[in-house]
């Protein structure tokens, strides 16, 4: 999981707490993401929606891309669909993904690259796999976390924000035994690249076998860590934490995180995880396939809007629609 590496001796370190008297949260909540298929028919981990969705707040949605060896000829990606009402952030780790949307914005999310799309009143895009990495085949590895707007910023235009893997803040833990990459919100003070409609935290954290972080989060934050590779605890009872599971976190203005001494082999490079938390929204959430809304009548007008071409200002000539992915069992029926 090559990421971005960077000798964490070098880096600015994490503030150190102290042991008793910080308000340290635990997991009250472990779910494993369960397997669905996207777009073209790539693998995805899915840990959320499947829980109670307010646990998440005000996050709708990730999905664990990989990692996967494709073959050559076997990449695949999600051709031109809309969204509208929330964001997506795209971060690409091993393999490249080629964006393009309706508003022009577009680029090539490769080696710790990160993607972030408001879709805001609407946009069409196509995530895909570059022609090259198609024919060559290779390691892929990403995520796509969705987030969402609140009410008063559902039709703000859409936006396209190129976070380059170079771009993102890297620090390390206290004693230097992990690396973190903050790619939106704040760490510690620190501040990542992204710029945020919701206010959240976002990083990626390598954590070597053995070593330990901690780290202030703001108390109104909901937090969540998610495991991309290796095995760990979490919270000061030391739940176990590994690849594919989700740790839903209690209420306290800390996290502990510890990874386990020895790692499964193809961890390669530590426990890697996730650190997610934003300010829940509290609103009604209508969902359906692609479109986020607050009520059910909203969801019926981009449903509307798409179907006649009205939720985007301009189609880009090469557009070819085909259905609407992303569809999961939260969605609202429609038909009631
Ligand atoms: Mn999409």
């Amino acid at each position: 999981m090559p990421a971005v590496t960077a000798d964490t001796l070098t880096l600015p370190r994490l503030r150190a707490l102290p042991q008793q008297g910080t308000a340290w949260r635990t997991a009250h909540k472990v779910v494993t993401g369960k397997k669905s298929v996207e777009g073209e028919g790539f693998q995805v981990r899915r840990p959320f929606p499947g829980m109670d969705l307010s646990l998440a707040d005000p996050f709708l949605l990730l999905d664990h891309l990989g990692a996967v060896e494709y073959a050559p000829g076997e990449a695949k990606g999600a051709p031109w669909h809309p969204h509208r009402g929330f964001e997506t952030v795209t971060y690409i780790m091993d393999g490249a993904f080629e964006h393009t949307d309706s508003t022009g914005g577009g680029g090539l999310i490769t080696d710790g690259a990160t993607q972030w799309m408001t879709a805001g009143s609407g946009v069409m895009h196509s995530e895909l796999p570059p022609d090259s990495f198609v024919a060559s085949g290779g390691l892929f590895h990403g995520t796509q976390l969705w987030v969402n707007l609140p009410r008063s910023l559902k039709w703000t235009p859409p936006r396209y924000q190129d976070i380059g893997s170079r771009d993102v803040r890297l620090l390390s833990s206290v004693d230097g035994g992990a690396l973190l990459r903050v790619i939106a919100g704040e760490l510690d003070g620190y501040r990542g690249p992204g710029v945020t409609h919701t206010p959240i935290s976002y990083a990626h954290a390598t954590v070597n076998a053995g070593a330990r972080v901690d780290v202030g989060w703001p108390a109104d934050f909901n937090a969540l860590v998610y495991v991309l590779s290796g095995r760990g605890t979490i919270g000061p009872d030391a739940r176990p934490l590994e690849e594919g599971q989700l740790a839903v976190l209690g209420a306290g203005d800390a996290l502990t995180l510890r990874a386990a001494d020895t790692q499964p082999a193809a961890a390669g490079s530590g426990w890697n995880v996730l650190l997610l938390g934003g300010l829940p929204l509290r609103e009604p959430v209508a969902r359906y396939g692609p479109f986020v809304m607050n009520t059910k009548a909203e969801i019926i007008d981009a449903v509307e809007d798409f179907q006649s071409g009205k939720l985007i200002r301009q189609v880009p000539d090469e557009l070819d629609p085909g259905t609407m992915p992303h569809r999961t069992s939260e969605d609202t029926d429609l038909h009631r």
